[in-house]
């Protein structure tokens, strides 16, 4: 049974938060000090990720799971939770391109510890990996990040690369004054590195709130920055996916802009989120939460949490309204939420 929301949107791609934890305080996103972590009994456990997974998969018909942090790697033994995630199937009679097969399983990850991990999760069933790198200055990468992890991070997406995974995404968040004059050279980088370059607008999820709309540097801007050297053209329809994408004149591959403030995508969203501590939310600035680990520990079935799904899909609204007087920022970051 497909999951619909009010407005006729089908929803098709959980993200899953595996942990609130974190072995970088991107400035972005985290405080250098002061987060409070989940107690470890307040985290689903992989079970649990795994029975949730199940409803959204093999009832709803969903065909994509993101697993995401917090840094999904600095939890032990994900390859076993990849593993209960391939054995998943979507249902043969869905319309889903993945009818039949295990969904579409893909993590982000900063890549500082990937190489530790990659091939095992491979071998577990995982599909895709995108890894965050918004700068090849090593001391910028310490001023953005607060850690000293360059290096091992570009071994990451080799390591990415070498496990088999195929395309390696980049994501690269640009924030005004801090890295938007290496918007070409991240672009250089993917076109020599054989990854595609996903350039992330920033979003007010920072947990230190020093977002605003004039750090904000717009897809166009991106766009205009690399078309001057490296003439590009767009790739029609970006469906539900978040990017808008464009491909090199000259054949070298493909960039994707994520414009969430200038030009919002929530028309087309089919996405759903469930934070480490079992919350769902209809949309990453959402305000308000539904508490599906209470439920299962309370000895709610799994028709019990199919209702609960249904009736939080069921106040999904519309589109966040960041640009207007009316937006409220989610009590949350990114990395508590899940990006
Ligand atoms: N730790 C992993 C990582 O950094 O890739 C996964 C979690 S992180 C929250 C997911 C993505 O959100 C990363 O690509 C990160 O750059 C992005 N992100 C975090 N804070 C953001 C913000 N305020 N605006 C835009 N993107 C942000
Ligand atoms: Fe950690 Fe990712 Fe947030 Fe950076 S963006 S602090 S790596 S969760």
């Amino acid at each position: 049974m497909d999951l619909v929301d009010p407005f006729g949107r089908t929803i098709r791609d959980l993200r899953i938060s595996v942990t609130d934890r974190c072995n970088f305080r991107c400035t972005y996103c985290m405080p250098e000090e002061g987060m409070k972590w989940l107690p470890r009994s307040e985290v689903l456990t992989f079970e649990e990720i795994e029975r949730l997974a199940a409803i959204f998969v093999e009832r709803f018909e969903v065909d994509g799971l993101r697993l995401t942090g917090g840094e999904p790697t600095v939890r032990a033994h994900m390859p076993v939770l990849v593993a209960k995630l391939a054995a998943l199937r979507v249902p043969a009679s869905s319309s889903s391109p993945l009818a039949g097969c295990k969904p579409d399983l893909s993590l982000t990850t900063n890549g500082a510890t990937f190489r530790l991990v990659a091939h095992e999760l491979r071998d577990a069933g995982l599909d895709r990996v995108n890894i965050s790198l918004d700068t090849l200055q090593r001391e910028r990468f310490l001023q953005m990040t607060r850690r000293d992890e360059l290096v091992r991070v570009l071994d990451g997406i080799e390591a990415a690369k070498e496990a088999g995974f195929n395309p390696v995404k980049i994501n690269a968040v640009v924030e005004r004054g801090v890295n938007d004059d290496e918007i070409v050279a991240l672009a250089t980088f993917g076109r020599e590195r054989n990854v595609e370059v996903r350039f992330i607008e920033f979003m007010p999820l920072d947990a230190s709130g020093h977002w605003m709309n004039d750090k904000v540097v717009s897809q166009d801007e991106i766009v205009a920055a690399i078309n001057a050297v490296y003439p590009l053209e767009q790739v029609a329809a970006r469906g539900s996916a978040p990017a808008d994408r464009w491909r090199y004149t000259d054949g070298a591959g493909m960039i994707g802009v994520i414009p969430t403030i200038t030009k919002p995508f929530c028309g087309d969203c089919d996405r759903v989120r469930l934070t480490a501590e079992g919350q769902f939310r209809t949309c990453l600035f959402a305000t308000t939460e539904f508490d599906l680990l209470k439920l299962m520990r309370g000895g709610a079935s799994d028709d019990d949490l199919a209702a609960e799904i249904q009736r939080a899909v069921g106040t999904k609204w519309a589109g966040h309204q960041i640009n207007q007087v009316n937006f409220i920022r989610p009590a949350r970051s990114m990395s508590q939420i899940g990006g």
